[in-house]
């Protein structure tokens, strides 16, 4: 049996055990402490950037906390929603967008995405927020975009909307860390953002996320709502709910040490979906997903994806995902839709088909950065294989 390729691996820098043991060393075995503080830098100076950004996010401030599904938690409780209130929230995602407005007992009202860059379509956004208002009375608490598979959506027509209406934006970048839209870095956009350091993701922490805030005051508040909500006193004071959120500063550590290869990740990737591209040029019906061209956007191509067109092709998706299997090399169909999903099922859709219709013929090819170009050429070799039987 030929080894297996996976997904997406987690890639080390070799300096992750050092700041670990450092860790040890001073016996910051905590949820704060140096790891903490400097990764949190580490990713502010990453985000901002050496542009000519650097004045305007200049308040900005990242918290480091146990998960990218935290964040999004506390970037909702921050933006203050409440139970009864509805939240935007691009259906074509991966639940943990989503799952945190039922936690706060609010309700998703579900947004289907363009086709350029598979991500929320902010004319059907518009039509979402006048439709609620017009039901309900009151406009949306909060609109969560994504940009999938590190793709960047069309963040300046959504903001356009977003601040036409007045409801603030929490910009789901966990997939995005190193993507770019018109040379701003994606998190960036919205008032909060969200970034993942989940296993698979462009950089990891074992476990572990941030939230991107606009200023000092926005992230001690995520802080405190990420401690416990302990108010200042000598004993224990509690007047909200708090959350045990923080990041350790063991997996800080291995935060630190991933920032030092996020540089060299970003192009791999990148150069892993180019040959994707090259390699599967001519294979009919086969389509690799590409950005927008000359509109500023700037994937990190976190995961290259592949659409079988069945008529055309000859096969199907199922067939590719299924040779490949064979082959032992791990692949997975486009996230199903939340509002096909059954635990979401009563809630409001603004739609127009294309997240059923990607999903239904989408697929993620191994993209991860130990792999190699022999790797990429043994996953392609099945796709063309497919095609050459058929034609
Ligand atoms: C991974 C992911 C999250 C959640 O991040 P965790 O760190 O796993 O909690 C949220 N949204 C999207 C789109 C993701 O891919």
């Amino acid at each position: 049996m030929k080894s297996r390729i996976w997904l997406s691996l987690a890639h080390m820098s070799g300096r992750e055990q050092e700041f670990i043991q450092e860790a040890f060393d001073t016996n910051w075995v905590v949820p704060l402490g140096p790891n903490v503080n400097a990764f949190e830098k580490s990713l502010r100076d990453f985000l901002i950037g050496d542009g000519g950004l650097q004045i305007e996010n200049e308040g900005m401030r990242i918290v480091a906390l146990s998960a990218g599904t935290a964040a999004l938690h506390l970037g909702l409780i921050l933006l203050g929603v409440q139970p009864g209130d509805e939240v935007i929230c691009q259906s074509f995602t991966f639940a943990a967008s989503a799952n945190p407005i039922a936690y706060l007992e609010a309700t998703p009202v579900f947004v289907d995405s363009e086709k350029e860059t598979w991500n929320m379509d902010p004319v059907l956004l518009e039509e979402a927020i006048k439709e609620r208002l017009e039901k309900t009375g009151k406009l949306p608490k909060a609109i969560i975009p994504v940009h999938l598979y590190g793709m960047p959506g069309k963040m300046d027509e959504v903001m356009e909307v977003a601040n036409c209406y007045g409801i603030p934006v929490l910009e789901d970048s966990a997939e995005a860390l190193g993507s770019e839209y018109k040379g701003r870095k994606c998190g960036t956009f919205g008032e909060y953002g969200v970034l993942s350091f989940n296993g698979n993701k462009m950089i990891t922490t074992s476990g572990g996320g941030a939230l991107i805030c606009p200023n000092e005051e926005k992230a001690k508040r995520a802080l405190f709502y990420a401690t416990q909500a302990r108010e200042q006193a000598p004993h224990y004071q509690h007047e909200k709910i708090g959350y045990n959120y923080r990041m350790s500063n063991i997996c800080a550590g291995i935060g630190r040490g991933q920032m030092f290869v996020l540089d060299e990740h970003v192009t791999r990737r990148r150069a892993i979906h180019d040959l994707y591209v090259k390699l599967l040029a001519g294979v009919k019906g086969v389509k690799v997903m590409c950005q927008p061209e000359g509109e500023g956007f700037n994937s990190n191509y976190w995961l290259t994806c592949i659409t079988v067109e069945p008529e055309e092709a000859g096969f199907t998706r199922e067939d590719v995902r299924l040779a490949l299997d064979e082959e032992n090399i791990e692949s997975r169909p486009l996230w199903k839709p939340m509002h096909l999903q059954p635990v979401f099922k009563d809630a409001p859709y603004y739609g127009n088909g294309t997240s059923e219709r990607l999903f239904e013929i989408g697929l993620c090819l191994p993209s991860g950065p130990t792999l190699t170009d022999e790797d990429v050429e043994r996953v392609t070799k099945v796709v063309k294989q497919l095609s050459d039987f058929r034609f």
